[in-house]
């Protein structure tokens, strides 16, 4: 038995799930960050053969089960009841959903079919492109207001797949700020302009400050929209060392992730997460858990899938670090690195104490769980 066998975890960042059965084609689509999912073939990858061993026996297959065997089993059985055990496997007790993408569930509703409870990580680009206003300062105003007025459990960022992560380390001027505004005024659809994005992820910070609300950045790999160079954490240094007053945490930062865990190492509000990194290095996981932890303290790393549309994702980003980490951590014990209880005590905070730390009213909740 490994340490990590028994954490509760907290899935501080993902998404909803596809609520229909899925072609071959749609699989195969789910499997993969690029825009095209013909050739190659995405099932020969390190999430292929991980979703083959670990996902297979979950339905009922032997592991290793071909691609053809797995979708066949997957369409007789039919999406809910493969949702529903797929997400309960994986032993989670608060799901972080981000509802900017893959919406076909809500928090709750992918709660009631994975067990556990479900809480929404609002887009902060998806509250200004959604708010409708008459003047600039109308605009603003009523931004900074649906962030304060929000329940959402933390704020998320895409800035790293607009302008990227330079973000300045003060907000624009009042005098830029309101021109950049009245130019999205005029027809503006999605936010690309960089003076109105540093001002709402500002503005985001303040309210995440205030309200005790961590605020998630998009790092590292992401599809074939994002230029990966301009989503490298370490392009928020500047931003990172400015604002201190609200605590950030970095997803999935491959292949950064080793500049992330300085970043997390140096700034004391600063985390990291490897969500869809898990998954999609498979047998390879442990190496880039490894990395993380060369630099990054404990208390700042914390676990979660960036599970989307396909459940199979969610199930694979906890069976993987469980895996992985438990794997590592004994290797450790045995080399006398650190004790069974640093490990245990290491395994419960990277799996749910640390996001609980910066969701407050959810604490009590974890005690009970313990
Ligand atoms: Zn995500």
């Amino acid at each position: 038995m490994a340490v990590t066998d028994d954490v509760v975890l907290v899935d501080q960042h993902c998404h909803g799930v596809l609520v229909t059965d899925v072609t071959a084609e749609e699989f195969a689509a789910g499997l993969t960050e690029a825009d095209t999912a013909g050739r190659p073939d995405r099932w020969r990858s390190m999430l292929g053969l991980a979703v083959r061993r670990w996902c297979a026996p979950v339905l009922d297959l032997p592991a290793h089960a071909t691609p053809a065997e797995y979708l066949a089993r997957r369409n007789d059985l039919g999406w809910r009841e493969v949702t529903r055990r797929l997400l309960r496997a994986a032993g989670v007790g608060h799901w972080f959903v981000d509802t900017g993408y893959a919406t076909d569930t809500s928090p709750t509703e992918l709660a009631d079919l994975g067990g556990g409870t479900g809480h929404e990580v609002l887009r902060v680009e998806q509250v200004l492109e959604d708010t409708t206003a008459g003047s600039a300062t109308e605009l603003l105003d009523r931004v900074g207001a649906a962030l304060r007025a929000s329940a959402a459990v933390a704020f998320k960022s895409v800035v790293g797949y607009r302008g990227g992560l330079g973000l300045p380390a003060r907000r624009p001027s009042e005098r830029d700020t309101r021109q950049a505004a009245e130019r999205w005024l005029r027809g503006g659809t999605r936010l690309t302009d960089p003076v109105l994005h540093a001002w709402l992820v500002h503005e985001a910070a303040t309210v995440g400050a205030e309200t005790g609300r961590a605020l998630q950045f998009h790092t590292g790999f992401g599809d074939a929209d994002l230029h990966l160079h301009r989503a490298d954490p370490l392009a928020l240094t500047d931003f990172l060392r400015a604002r201190r007053d609200v605590d950030v945490v970095l997803l999935h930062c491959w292949p950064y992730h080793r500049g992330a865990a300085y970043l997390a190492h140096v700034f004391d509000t600063v985390s990291v997460d490897l969500g869809l990194m898990v998954p999609f290095a498979g047998a390879r996981t442990g190496a880039v858990i490894a990395e993380t932890l060369e630099l990054a303290p404990f208390e700042s790393v914390r676990y979660s899938s960036d599970g989307n549309l396909l459940p199979e994702i969610h199930h694979l980003g906890a069976v993987l670090w469980r895996h992985h980490l438990g794997r590592l951590l004994d290797e450790w014990i045995g080399d006398g690195v650190l004790t069974a209880a640093d490990a245990e005590r290491l395994a419960h905070d990277v799996g749910g104490g640390n996001a609980l730390r910066s969701a407050p009213h959810l604490l009590g909740d974890l005690d009970d769980q313990r």
